[in-house]
């Protein structure tokens, strides 16, 4: 170039030529830094982006909030539900006064059902000696006289019945006054007596079961109508005791 000429120029021109070379040489030692800082930005995007790092952490974030939410549904419906099954048995409980077993009470549709199969026919160790019969004499004094029995009244020729399971002691015209009547034993320190019947159904000596036809209503001996004189004797024969609270005792209602 011109170096020969204008030395001192040239040493300026490279002075400023060094100067500007130094200052682009700043500026790129400024540079690479930023640069780098740059590129590492965009690569540690673009790993993290691989990654799945940071561009996926506010779906990840999004989608626990999700769950969340959902878990939070989940366990309102579940407390709704529970709500609704602690009212539920209030329901079912309104038939349960029909049934005497508490047990069976709470839920189980069941339950009505063994109460309608419940009414089972059980025979009872005692009964009307003429059900449905109105009484029209009660036991104690009469006319100056006791009156040893219960006077039963229905139609004429109604079946007459052993109040209980026994023995047939007597049957037919056996005592005076009292027509034609049935005494049975019924083994358990007590006899009844049944007086006026039109005609008897058993025999002497013959076991008779509770309710079973020992006779007919009539009027006979000392009677002045259809009607049936019921005695209950206790520990021995003619020892007889107000039939009334005997026969309550033993779940037969009598109007005495
Ligand atoms: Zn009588």
């Amino acid at each position: 170039m011109q170096e020969s000429k204008f030395p001192h120029i040239r040493a300026r021109a490279d002075v400023a030529r060094h100067r500007v070379r130094g200052r682009l040489a700043g500026r790129a030692r400024l540079a690479v830094p930023a640069t780098v800082l740059a590129v590492g930005a965009g690569l540690a995007g673009i790993s993290a982006a691989v990654a799945g790092g940071p561009t996926e952490a506010p779906v990840t974030a999004a989608v626990a909030a999700d769950q969340q939410a959902r878990t939070e549904a989940a366990q309102r419906a579940d407390r709704a539900e529970r709500a609704a099954t602690q009212t539920t048995p209030a329901t079912p409980a309104q038939p349960a006064p029909t049934t005497a077993a508490p047990k069976a009470a709470p839920t189980t549709p069941a339950a009505p059902k063994t109460t309608t199969a419940a009414p089972k026919k059980v025979t009872p160790a005692w009964v009307s000696p003429m059900p449905g019969a109105a009484t029209t004499s009660c036991f104690g004094q009469r006319w100056g006289v006791l009156h040893a029995g219960v006077d039963l009244a229905a139609d004429a020729g109604t079946p007459i019945h052993a109040v209980g399971a026994g023995t047939v002691v007597a049957a037919g015209w056996a005592y005076s006054g009292y027509g034609i009547s049935v005494v049975i034993d019924h083994g358990n320190g007590y006899l009844t007596h049944y007086a006026h019947q039109s005609r008897v159904a058993v025999k002497v000596g013959q076991k008779v079961a509770v309710g079973q036809v020992i006779g007919y209503e009539g009027s006979t001996g000392d009677s002045t109508g259809p009607h049936l004189h019921f005695e209950v004797h206790q520990g021995a024969l003619w020892n007889q005791i107000n039939p009334a609270p005997w026969l309550k005792a033993r779940g037969i209602a009598v109007s005495c």
